[in-house]
């Protein structure tokens, strides 16, 4: 059977955006009698607080979203470690004190919107006590080449990642395992078979495949769908600050708000009153907009102004 998973990260409230993402995560497993767990990402401490936490827990909940299972990320902290340890057996880890600002001066664009890491470190080796006696970051040493991971809506997921993204950083100064581990490590331990997830995440993709490799795990089935935008200084950017689910559920019943985005993603002809259990039974991708739309909270209602196709493909450096 497969077995899917919504896993957002706690470090804000949940907006639209991420009802959206967990509505089309829910329905995707829900339709296909698939299992679906709920995976809190809570382990970067300078962002994630247990209060919020929680309450994007109730907020998913209030939406009328139901789990198999939940879990949190933070309590997968010796997988991860076990992970490391394999990679620095292999000669994967290496120990970088490069800071932020001088990753940025070298000027390499990374495919995400971010700067590369130009590889200064990589001939470091791990102290000889082992990675855990290192006070300094560990990146992961990508191997040059391409790879091309399917996905599910068509998504051209093909990247050089050493090229486009350069070697992540896998545990930070601070001691915290980074995103791209966790996210491999849990899924393998949660036999996850099935991602689906915003697009914004699509140029993540072939790293995590790179060390589902190297870590002998298996790779899932991906699928990227649009992302919810605003307008920002003439610009437009993932819908985030724009309302958090304490102000929206003062103007906006659940099923008010699940017809609105039920609409917007394409599901319905309609905004009438929904809820996702009222729309497991017609549930089909090919209904669900290729571009993103752009929504805008004003005076206690959203509203949607159009869409945009998507402007960034994984490859692109
Ligand atoms: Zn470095």
């Amino acid at each position: 059977m497969d077995r899917s998973r919504f896993a957002p990260t706690t470090s804000g409230p949940a907006h639209p955006g991420t009802l959206v993402a967990a509505l089309l995560c829910w329905l995707d497993a829900r339709s296909r009698g698939a299992s679906i767990g709920l995976r809190l990402e809570d382990i970067d401490p300078t962002r994630c607080t247990s209060l919020r936490a929680h309450e994007l827990r109730d907020a998913l909940a209030w939406f009328g979203l139901d789990w198999d299972d939940e879990s949190r990320q933070s309590d997968h902290l010796p997988a991860h470690e076990r992970a490391l340890d394999r990679l620095a057996a292999q000669h994967e880890l290496y120990p970088c004190d490069c800071s932020r600002s001088e990753v940025k001066r070298v000027g390499l664009r990374a495919a995400d919107g971010g700067y590369r890491y130009p590889g200064s470190c990589r001939a470091q080796p791990l102290p000889a006590a082992g990675w855990r006696s290192c006070d300094s970051a560990l990146r992961f040493r990508l191997e040059p080449g391409w790879i091309a991971p399917p996905d599910e809506s068509g998504l051209d997921l093909a990247q050089d990642p050493a090229a486009a993204m350069g070697d992540p950083v896998l545990r930070r100064r601070d001691g915290a395992v980074a995103y791209q581990l966790a996210v491999v490590v849990d899924d393998a331990e949660q036999a996850v078979t099935r991602i689906v997830r915003g697009r914004d995440l699509a140029p993540s993709t072939a790293i995590q495949v790179m060390l589902q490799r190297s870590l002998g795990l298996a790779t899932p089935a991906y699928r990227h769908h649009l992302l919810l935008l605003e307008e920002q200084g003439g610009k437009f950017a993932k819908l985030h600050g724009a309302v958090g689910w304490r102000e929206l559920r003062e103007h906006y019943s659940p099923e008010r708000l699940c017809g609105f985005l039920a609409r917007v993603v394409g599901l319905t002809e309609s905004t009438d009153e929904t809820s996702p259990r009222e729309l497991v039974a017609d549930f089909d991708w090919a209904r669900i907009s290729r571009d993103d739309a752009l929504i805008r909270w004003r005076d206690g209602e959203l509203s949607c102004l159009g869409y945009r196709p998507a402007e960034t493909e994984p490859g692109v450096s």
